[in-house]
Protein backbone atom coordinates (compact mmCIF):
# COMPACT_ATOMS: atom_id res chain seq x y z
CA UNK A 1 0.00 0.00 0.00
CA UNK A 2 1.89 3.05 -0.95
CA UNK A 3 1.92 6.22 1.65
CA UNK A 4 0.15 8.59 -0.49
CA UNK A 5 -2.44 8.99 -3.34
CA UNK A 6 0.20 8.95 -6.77
CA UNK A 7 -2.78 11.13 -8.39
CA UNK A 8 -3.34 13.70 -5.61
CA UNK A 9 -0.86 13.11 -2.72
CA UNK A 10 -4.12 12.59 -0.09
CA UNK A 11 -2.11 10.63 2.71
CA UNK A 12 -3.53 7.39 3.01
CA UNK A 13 -2.87 6.48 6.88
CA UNK A 14 -4.66 9.41 8.59
CA UNK A 15 -3.23 8.79 12.08
CA UNK A 16 -1.63 5.69 14.12
CA UNK A 17 -3.56 2.51 13.52
CA UNK A 18 -6.13 4.19 11.06
CA UNK A 19 -6.55 1.10 9.44
CA UNK A 20 -7.87 -1.07 12.21
CA UNK A 21 -11.00 -0.11 11.84
CA UNK A 22 -10.69 -1.99 8.58
CA UNK A 23 -11.20 -4.86 10.59
CA UNK A 24 -15.00 -4.36 11.19
CA UNK A 25 -15.49 -3.46 7.44
CA UNK A 26 -14.01 -6.59 6.42
CA UNK A 27 -15.77 -8.62 8.88
CA UNK A 28 -19.22 -6.85 7.65
CA UNK A 29 -18.18 -8.07 3.98
CA UNK A 30 -17.48 -11.72 5.30
CA UNK A 31 -20.53 -12.03 6.71
CA UNK A 32 -22.24 -10.83 4.03
CA UNK A 33 -20.52 -13.00 0.95
CA UNK A 34 -20.93 -16.22 3.60
CA UNK A 35 -24.72 -14.96 3.75
CA UNK A 36 -24.95 -14.61 -0.27
CA UNK A 37 -23.22 -18.28 -0.41
CA UNK A 38 -24.88 -19.33 2.70
CA UNK A 39 -28.39 -18.74 0.12
CA UNK A 40 -27.19 -19.41 -3.22
CA UNK A 41 -26.03 -22.84 -1.95
CA UNK A 42 -28.83 -22.93 -0.34
CA UNK A 43 -31.58 -22.50 -3.51
CA UNK A 44 -29.05 -24.14 -5.77
CA UNK A 45 -27.70 -27.56 -3.98
CA UNK A 46 -30.45 -27.61 -0.99
CA UNK A 47 -29.66 -27.92 2.39
CA UNK A 48 -31.05 -30.94 4.53
CA UNK A 49 -30.28 -31.84 8.37
CA UNK A 50 -30.66 -35.57 6.90
CA UNK A 51 -26.64 -34.83 5.38
CA UNK A 52 -23.55 -33.65 5.63
CA UNK A 53 -24.39 -30.46 3.18
CA UNK A 54 -24.51 -27.44 5.88
CA UNK A 55 -20.58 -29.04 6.39
CA UNK A 56 -19.90 -28.77 2.94
CA UNK A 57 -21.45 -25.61 2.16
CA UNK A 58 -19.28 -24.62 5.65
CA UNK A 59 -15.93 -26.02 3.89
CA UNK A 60 -16.67 -24.26 0.15
CA UNK A 61 -17.64 -20.84 1.91
CA UNK A 62 -14.73 -21.08 4.36
CA UNK A 63 -12.22 -21.95 1.28
CA UNK A 64 -13.31 -18.95 -0.79
CA UNK A 65 -12.89 -16.51 2.20
CA UNK A 66 -9.54 -17.59 2.33
CA UNK A 67 -8.95 -16.97 -1.10
CA UNK A 68 -10.53 -13.63 -1.48
CA UNK A 69 -9.14 -12.45 1.88
CA UNK A 70 -6.64 -10.43 -0.19
CA UNK A 71 -9.22 -8.85 -2.67
CA UNK A 72 -11.38 -8.10 0.55
CA UNK A 73 -8.90 -6.98 2.93
CA UNK A 74 -8.12 -4.26 0.12
CA UNK A 75 -12.08 -3.57 -0.77
CA UNK A 76 -12.04 -3.12 3.37
CA UNK A 77 -9.71 -0.29 3.05
CA UNK A 78 -11.05 1.42 -0.09
CA UNK A 79 -14.32 1.27 1.73
CA UNK A 80 -13.16 2.74 4.80
CA UNK A 81 -11.25 5.33 3.14
CA UNK A 82 -14.10 6.51 1.64
CA UNK A 83 -15.74 7.10 5.24
CA UNK A 84 -12.63 10.04 6.45
CA UNK A 85 -11.76 11.20 3.00
CA UNK A 86 -14.11 13.20 0.64
CA UNK A 87 -13.16 14.50 -2.77
CA UNK A 88 -12.49 18.00 -2.51
CA UNK A 89 -12.43 20.11 -5.95
CA UNK A 90 -10.36 22.98 -4.22
CA UNK A 91 -7.39 20.99 -4.28
CA UNK A 92 -7.20 19.61 -7.71
CA UNK A 93 -5.24 22.75 -9.23
CA UNK A 94 -2.10 22.31 -6.06
CA UNK A 95 1.46 21.73 -7.36
CA UNK A 96 2.76 17.75 -6.53
CA UNK A 97 3.62 17.59 -2.83
ZN1 LIG B 1 -5.88 10.80 -5.01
Amino acid sequence: MPERCPVCAQKFELEQGFWFGTGYVSYALSVALSVATLVAYWVLIGISWQDNSIFIWLGINGALLVVLQPWLMRVSRVIYLYFFVYYDESTEDLPEK
